[in-house]
């Protein structure tokens, strides 16, 4: 293990540094990165950012981003990096398998490891933490890092401050999830003041749908959107051949959930897509009811109480059914 001297007496020299971050990167996960990827940089660190799989095209517009490597396209460089790295951050996430292959790599490497995240039940593979499930966002937790451990508010320029806006904004679901304490705002306005253009931010990860995304939100809502009233749950199930016909990749399907969700009375919403792999669920949840315990339960998954997912060997009516069977188990919590 590492204490946080010890930390600030590694960083005091230059040192090689990975910083990565969970399979299908969201804003924060990708924010949280780019942010401490150009704090490190500017302190003369050798740093490099990789992430295990491809992220959405809102997100490609972040400074930094043509410095990223993804695994899946350049595994043998990655490797090397991760093989020779001396400090290895591990961003918004805390279970290697949420890094696919790249976990073995990262457990295999003789680097130094700083967990930096906000989900639960954290696996023991560092040798630093800075965790909080508390916190709206594994961006929220680097920001602290950089100006309560380290103290070294003065060094958030203005790429640090827009990335880790993003990683903010994009997890508290744009201000609005009870993560969002006052002190959040509070962080939030430090970052405007450091540089970040929260209005160009918003325009930049919102406004930027595809024609072809868009109409397949349609043809969700209209034509795949079940209720099943009886547990105050919403459901969309999506196959390969729609993802297909829709030409679908990656991005495009974030957000839909959200909107099963937002039905008055809905409590629980899933959205269920037959990826080529495998199928993929994700859960969101209003108020108290534990989404993560039914990932987790059900789906080798996990994630926040309101906000969780998982994946299944089996086929996508298997899962929908699976999914069906176990509402009655939480019939009470979902109906109270
Ligand atoms: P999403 O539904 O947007 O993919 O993920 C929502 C939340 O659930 C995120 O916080 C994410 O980290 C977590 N999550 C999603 N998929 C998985 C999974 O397969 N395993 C675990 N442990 N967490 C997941
Ligand atoms: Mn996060």
């Amino acid at each position: 293990m590492l204490n946080l001297a010890e930390l600030k007496e590694l960083l005091a020299q230059p040192q090689k540094i990975v910083i990565t971050t969970h399979h299908k990167p969201d804003g924060d996960a990708l924010g949280s990165s780019l942010g401490l990827f150009h704090y490190l940089r500017q302190k003369q660190h050798n740093v490099q950012v990789i992430t295990p799989t491809d992220y959405p095209y809102f997100l490609q517009w972040m400074p930094g981003n043509a410095d990223v490597i993804i695994y899946t396209e350049k595994k043998e460089q990655s490797a090397a990096w991760v093989q020779q790295a001396d400090l290895i951050f591990c961003l918004d996430f805390n279970s290697l398998s949420r890094i696919n292959e790249l976990g073995e790599l990262v457990k295999a490497s003789s680097a130094k490891k700083i967990m930096i995240d906000h989900h639960l039940d954290p696996e023991n593979f560092d040798d630093f933490r800075h965790w909080n499930t508390k916190a709206c966002s594994a961006a929220q937790l680097v920001y602290e890092f950089i100006a309560e451990l380290l103290g070294d508010k003065r060094s958030i320029n203005a790429d640090v401050a827009t990335c880790l806006y993003t990683g903010i904004m994009t997890d508290s679901g744009s201000f609005r999830f009870p993560t969002t304490t006052a002190n959040v705002h509070r962080i939030t306005a430090d970052l405007i003041d450091l540089g970040a253009d929260n209005a160009a931010i918003h325009q930049l990860v919102y406004d930027h749908s595809t024609e072809n995304r868009l109409r397949f939100l349609g043809y969700c809502l209209s034509e795949k959107l079940e209720i099943l009233p009886e547990f105050n749950t919403a459901m969309i199930a999506i196959t390969r051949d729609e993802l297909n016909r829709f030409n679908i990749i990656t991005g495009d399907t974030e957000g839909i959930v959200n909107y099963a969700l937002s039905i008055t009375g809905i409590r629980l919403a899933a959205i269920i897509i037959e990826r080529t792999d495998k199928v993929k669920l994700s859960l969101r949840s209003s108020g108290t009811f534990p989404a993560n315990e039914i990932c987790k339960n059900y789906f080798h998954g996990g994630g926040h109480r309101n906000a969780a997912g998982g994946q299944s060997e089996s086929t996508l009516e298997q899962v929908i059914h699976q999914f069906k069977t176990l509402l009655p188990e939480y019939k009470n919590l979902l109906t109270q």
